[in-house]
């Protein structure tokens, strides 16, 4: 734009930033943003279109979506009265979050190579965002060196996801509960994995003033209704709830989350099939030559292939499979590759192009 609107009025982060990239998958193999690949039973997608029917779309939404918090709840195995913020994703309540606490010259830190949400919400809303590095080999926490970051830079937040994305692995609990113990502001516990990792920091929520759980129902099958969770202390979620915007939750996305999670075995019979499926797609790469693949306790698997990531994600793609491509991201992501477990046929379709890429076919 010639009159130099855009330099003078959108702020200088937002400028610097490039937009999320959401590749086309059209006709793919999708295995690029861990999705659950499984679809419902007939008959009971014709009970979840009898309860929409009966859906007032002319009427905005629950402001409290209390029918919903309280299957969540029950989902989540937490008491009745476990207070809990909706978000329309775990997306949704990074940004409530980081929105809250806000302020001229203040932090969020979180370990690295991680979720990239972290990151991007802060610089666009003008934190300064500190990223220290996960060990090299096993991506483990650096709890040292991330003690250290935390006294120097005093963090509002620290983000940690357990399991962590893109690398898979679950962090100690000791390592975690000794950040908790060094963080001066709030610990966003991130368990967007936790259907398939099984271990949570839920019940161990109010020993710790300063730490909240996040889940999310997108990764155990639900990534299209936007349906994130926060548990935690009710005094942080009071000021959190201020800043959401009051109709977060649209009317079809509470009424068919409630609905599923009155069946939530079947979600959890889905990611059971997943992590038996992970196991089987971990052994597989691990054959391949030259390819190092990482143990995950989440629906993906972190690889380095023996040829460049680039030419492997482009030759994966010219075979109808969609992956993701993680070199370039961070230094200790050189030549990495994230792919999502899928069903059994699409496994087999992603190790056969993998193969035929690699030259092993
Ligand atoms: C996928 C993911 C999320 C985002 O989940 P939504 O609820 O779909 O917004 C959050 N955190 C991590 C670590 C993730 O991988």
């Amino acid at each position: 734009m010639k009159s130099g609107l855009i330099d003078r009025w959108v702020s200088e982060p937002v400028r610097r930033l490039k937009a999320y990239h959401v590749a086309d998958a059209s006709g793919m193999v999708k295995l690029d943003a861990m999705e659950n690949p499984y679809t419902w039973p007939a008959p009971l997608v014709g009970e979840w279109f009898e309860r929409l029917r009966h859906v007032a779309i002319n009427r905005y939404p629950s402001p409290g979506a209390e029918e919903l918090k309280t299957e969540l709840r029950r989902y989540a195995g937490m008491a009745e009265d476990a207070p809990v913020l909706l978000g329309n994703g775990s997306d949704e309540l990074i940004q409530v979050i980081a929105m809250a606490v806000n302020g001229p010259g203040r932090t969020i830190l979180a370990p690295e190579p991680t979720f990239v949400m972290y990151r991007m919400i802060a610089e666009v809303l003008g934190f300064r965002f500190v990223g220290v590095p996960l060990r090299a080999g096993d991506f483990a926490l650096d709890v040292e060196a991330t003690i250290r970051a935390i006294a120097e830079h005093q963090p509002a937040v620290v983000f940690l996801a357990c399991p962590n994305n893109p690398t898979g692995n679950l962090f100690d609990r000791p390592a975690v509960e000794r950040i908790l113990a060094a963080a001066p502001g709030l610990v966003v516990i991130d368990e967007a994995y936790f259907p398939f990792a099984g271990e949570t920091w839920l019940h161990d929520l109010y020993r710790h003033e300063n730490v909240v759980v996040m889940q999310t129902l997108s990764k155990a099958g639900l990534a299209g209704l936007r349906v994130g969770m926060l548990f935690g202390p009710a005094e942080w979620l009071e000021e959190f709830d201020k800043v959401r915007l009051p109709y977060n939750i649209n009317v079809l996305s509470q009424a068919s989350a409630s609905f599923i999670l009155k069946h939530a075995d079947l979600l959890r019979e889905q990611t059971t099939q997943i992590c038996a499926d992970r196991e089987a797609l971990y052994e597989r790469l691990r054959e391949l030559p030259g390819t190092e693949v990482w143990p995950s306790r989440a629906n993906f698997l972190l690889f380095r292939a023996g040829k460049g990531a680039r030419a492997v994600f482009e030759g994966l793609k010219e075979q109808g499979v969609l992956i993701k491509l993680l070199d370039g991201g961070h230094p200790l992501l050189r030549d990495c590759l994230r792919v999502t477990v899928g069903t059994p046929g699409e496994n087999d379709r992603f190790i056969a192009a993998l193969r035929r890429v690699l030259g092993s076919a």
